[in-house]
Formats: C-alpha cells, sequence, structure tokens
C-alpha cells in the first residue's frame, strides 16, 4: 500500500487515556509532592512532615495533621474530579482552597502505588487504604480492597512509591535522585518560608537528620534566617506595596498589596534567589523577575543578584494563576503598573537604605 493510504482511526484503552492524562499533571516526583503539599494545607495542617527515598523516585510520603478524610470518602478518593473544595461552577470565582480539581490523587494512582493512612479528629482510629488507577485494592493479597482499620494518629499520610514504574519513557527523562530531592528541597523551602506559622520537615528516608527542620513560632525573616541563613537575613529589607486608589470597603477588583522582603545592596550572590507567591500560590512571572534584577544591576555589581521573596494577594477575578497545575508562569491583569510600582518601591528602599548606610558612617 502507498504511504498516502491513511491508518484507520481507534479508541485507545482507557487504562493508556489514564496514564498520558496523570503523566501531564505528575512529570516528576517534586510535581507530585506540590499537590500534596497543598491538600496538607488545604486541610489545615500546622506540621507538615516529607520523606524521600530515591529522589520521590521510590518513596515520598507526607504527614500531616490536618482534618483527616472521612472513611466512607475513601473509596473514591483516587477517582477523577472527586473533591471536597467545590461543589457549584459559582464556587470558582471564590476560590480559597489550593485543591478543586480533584485529579491529583487520581492522577498519582496512574503512574505509582498509592497508599493513605487517616484519621479524622471524631474518627476512633486510623483507616488504611491502598490505590491502583482510580480505586481501592487490596494492600496484602487475599484480602479485600476496602479500608482497613489501622492505628494512627490525627491527619493524613500519603505514601506514593516507584513512581513512573509503569512508564518507562517517563522515568529515563528523570534525572539523577539528589536533583530530583533538590528540587523537592527547593519547593518545601519556600512553601516554609511562605508559611512560616506552619513546622516543616523533610528528610531522606532513613536519615536521621532532615534537610530542612522549621519551627511552627516563627515570622517571615525568622523563617528565611533559617531557611536561607544569616547573610540573607540580615541584610533584608521589608518593603510593603500597595495599589494606588484604594476605595475602602467597595469591592474593587483592582485592588492588590503586595509584600516584599529583599536583600539591601550589601548581599551579593552568584544567582538570584527569587521567591514568589501569587494569593499564596507559588508561581513563576518572568516580566516581574526581569524587573526587579534590572533595579539591582543598577546597585549590584555585574554578575551579582539578590535574593527577593515577594507575596501578592489580588482580587482572584485578576489573576490567572496555576489554573492548570503544570503551568507555573502566571498571567495577571494590569502586570505592567503592578510590576512597576513593586520595582520602584524596591529601588526606593535599597536606595534608601544605601544612603542611610553612607550618612551613618559619616557621623
Ligand atoms: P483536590 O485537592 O483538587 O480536591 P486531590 O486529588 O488533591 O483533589 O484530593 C482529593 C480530595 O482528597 C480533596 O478534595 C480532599 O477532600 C481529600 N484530601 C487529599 N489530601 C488530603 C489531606 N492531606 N488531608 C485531608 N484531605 C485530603
Ligand atoms: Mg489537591
Amino acid at each position: 500500500s502507498s504511504s498516502q493510504e491513511p491508518l484507520p482511526i481507534h479508541r485507545l484503552h482507557q487504562s493508556l487515556i489514564n496514564r498520558i492524562a496523570a503523566g501531564e499533571i505528575i512529570h516528576r516526583p517534586v510535581s507530585a509532592l506540590k499537590e500534596l503539599l497543598e491538600n496538607c494545607l488545604d486541610a489545615r495542617a500546622t506540621s507538615i512532615k516529607i520523606t524521600a527515598k530515591d529522589g520521590g523516585m521510590k518513596l515520598l510520603q507526607i504527614q500531616d495533621n490536618g482534618c483527616g478524610i472521612r472513611r466512607n470518602d475513601l473509596p473514591i478518593l483516587a477517582e477523577r474530579f472527586t473533591t471536597s473544595k467545590i461543589s457549584s461552577f459559582s464556587d470558582l470565582s471564590r476560590i480559597t482552597t489550593y485543591g478543586f480539581r480533584g485529579e491529583a490523587l487520581a492522577s498519582i494512582s496512574h503512574i505509582a502505588h498509592l497508599s493513605v493512612v487517616t484519621k479524622t479528629r471524631s474518627d476512633a482510629h486510623a483507616w488504611k487504604a491502598c490505590y491502583l488507577d482510580g480505586v481501592l485494592v487490596p494492600s496484602k493479597q487475599g484480602q479485600t480492597p476496602d479500608p482497613k482499620p489501622c492505628a494512627g494518629v490525627d491527619g493524613t499520610i500519603i505514601t506514593i512509591e516507584d513512581m513512573f514504574y509503569n512508564t518507562p519513557i517517563r522515568l529515563s527523562a528523570l534525572r539523577s535522585p539528589s536533583e530530583e530531592y533538590a528540587k523537592i528541597l527547593d519547593v518545601v523551602t519556600k512553601y516554609a518560608v511562605h508559611n512560616p506559622t506552619i513546622s516543616f520537615l523533610c528528610k531522606k528516608a532513613g536519615s536521621p537528620s532532615p534537610e530542612i527542620s522549621t519551627s511552627p513560632v516563627s515570622d517571615v525573616h525568622q523563617a528565611i534566617r533559617s531557611l536561607y541563613g544569616h547573610a540573607i537575613a540580615k541584610e533584608l529589607l521589608h518593603v510593603d506595596v500597595t495599589s494606588e486608589q484604594f476605595n475602602d470597603g467597595i469591592d474593587d477588583p483592582e485592588k492588590w498589596s503586595a509584600e516584599v522582603y529583599c536583600t539591601n545592596a550589601n548581599y551579593q550572590a552568584k544567582k538570584m534567589v527569587f521567591l514568589l507567591f501569587i494569593n499564596h500560590r507559588l508561581v513563576e512571572s518572568s516580566p516581574l523577575k526581569r524587573a526587579i534584577e534590572s533595579v539591582y544591576s543598577g546597585f549590584l555589581p555585574k554578575g551579582t543578584f539578590p535574593f527577593v521573596y515577594s507575596s501578592i494577594e489580588m482580587d482572584p477575578r485578576s489573576v490567572d494563576v496555576n489554573v492548570h497545575p503544570t503551568k507555573r508562569e502566571v498571567l495577571f491583569l494590569n502586570e505592567e503598573a503592578i510590576i512597576e510600582r513593586i520595582s520602584d518601591a524596591i529601588q526606593q528602599n535599597v536606595v534608601g537604605k544605601s544612603q542611610s548606610r553612607v550618612f551613618e558612617y559619616q557621623t
């Protein structure tokens, strides 16, 4: 037959469709970690403990002390589009949780072995459930798939094992376990800065000493000190920025505010450290990063960079944050104006501090 001849179209098996879809949401251990972390925060946890083996590829476990999951919800927990966070379309416009799509646990169950131990405050004991391809499976051969009572404390432990065991191409695209672990540490560190009243712990399985361990009674400044070090913390400026017109009491979608912690001209690093949260979500904005970089290029020696943590809050209607879980780059309304005001505020503060320093030295 000639090469012009079309091949017949046929339906893919559902299991293949699910695996492909899951691979688009969960790229690597850190994408699963971010989803699980956000679930812990949605569950109002005050303590989050992460354990990883082989950079999370062999094992990724997160324990939280949040609200737990009701036993009766366990059968559909890992089904696609099951969530406790929204129930109607209008809920979407006032969403206050990270999750709402009900896809994370389902996706994970298609590319790894997923198990859950959970206990609500009113449960007398915990429940354990195991999942594969969206449904409950027995944890041991010969058992029934339904959740089993077990010992456990209030909250939830999610365990993911052998990530991408069934998608070898994805597995081979991953870098070394140490690089995957570095990405996990980076995300946990950033969330720990943004949530200084939550205690975070992150360690390798079997290791007695965690790489990250924060105490819950701290503020952003203390969190930056303990996570990024004294050299940064001692040169940190705190800058508050708000939108120009503040129509108090009026529901103004153009209203926004930003809290920035950035280093002064005394701090000079080889690489820029840039943490950006918009409405509490970890995102990226290349235009904002570039604008801040160019402010600092006026103060810092060539090839040196600042540390900048920025938390922006705006009307949820003005921002398209992370609507798709893999989309980290964010788009928001009035982007240019907001970027300009934040850059100006940083500029003025860094100038101000440098001048007061010169003044101090002169007197
Ligand atoms: P989503 O977060 O979008 O709702 P997920 O697949 O991440 O979807 O989670 C599905 C549901 O499982 C959540 O809506 C929540 O009810 C429950 N859940 C997941 N993780 C936790 C947790 N750590 N603590 C309590 N409930 C959880
Ligand atoms: Mg979620």
